[in-house]
């Protein structure tokens, strides 16, 4: 199930829904991207067509973040929020029980390093074929890379839009696999950002919470969350 939201598709599954479409993905025989939309992204898409367009594509859009389940709600759409981050990790943990190969790129290099390290430790059987630190000028060299090893789930932290392009061109050179854009999760894998307090996760105000602790995100809530609230509910399509 599907709603439109400002012209664009989001999926309305519940996360455990959501999981075991992501698992049939895996088993696909081709490329699939998850995308874990934002209301910065949509913000972002009325810019720019081509993204808009890799959005359109995608095989799943699930709403990350409390500001697309409000202008659902505001749609009169109920559906379950399904944090980018959470789901990403609850896919790693079903790779490992079911022995699927898994690579990671994005974030920094003592980063990734650090997140990788992490992960072996606290997931069991987790098998990590392949990893690489985000910031690389030939995209080409990475898929070349990451082909060699044929992971079948690929998590890409580089940040919107640059995650979601770079998955949309790999659909063409890379063996069938599940990939998805997970934003920030590797520096708060690896310790180095941290999560806000369960609390505030619970209660949806995690944005809240990075806004005060790091004020530089405040331009990404003003006016981006109001803005996109109002044109959700005053305009249909982009
Ligand atoms: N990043 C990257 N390559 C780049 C730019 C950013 O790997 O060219 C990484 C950055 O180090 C961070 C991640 O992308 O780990 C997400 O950045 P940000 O928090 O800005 O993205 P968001 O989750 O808000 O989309």
């Amino acid at each position: 199930m599907s709603v439109e939201l400002l012209g664009l598709n989001v999926d309305t599954f519940s996360f455990e829904e959501a999981v075991n479409r992501a698992k049939v993905l895996i088993d696909g025989r081709k490329v699939s991207q998850v995308v874990t939309i934002n209301p910065e992204m949509f913000e972002a898409a009325q810019k720019d067509n081509d993204f808009a367009e890799i959005i359109k594509e995608a095989d799943m859009v699930i709403p990350d973040g409390v500001g697309v389940k409000i202008a659902l709600k505001l749609n009169g759409v109920n559906t379950e929020r399904i944090p980018g981050i959470d789901f990403a990790r609850r896919l790693l943990s079903e790779a490992a029980v079911n022995n699927i190969p898994v690579a990671i790129v994005g974030a920094k290099e003592k980063v990734i390093q650090k997140a990788v390290e992490n992960l072996k430790n606290e997931i069991n059987g987790l098998n990590i074929v392949y990893y690489h630190n985000g910031y690389f000028d030939n995209d080409n060299t990475i898929y070349e890379e990451i082909n060699a090893k044929s992971p079948k789930l690929i998590l890409v932290a580089m940040g919107s839009p640059r995650q979601e392009k770079f998955i949309y061109n790999a659909k063409k050179v890379l063996k069938p696999a599940l990939m998805i854009g997970i934003g920030g999760s590797l520096d708060v894998w690896s310790g180095m950002v941290k999560r806000a307090p369960k609390i505030f996760q619970i209660m949806g105000l995690e944005w809240f919470y990075r806004t005060v602790t790091q004020p530089s995100r405040i331009k990404r809530i003003f006016p981006t969350l109001p803005v996109f609230l109002i044109k959700s509910i005053t305009k249909r399509s982009l």
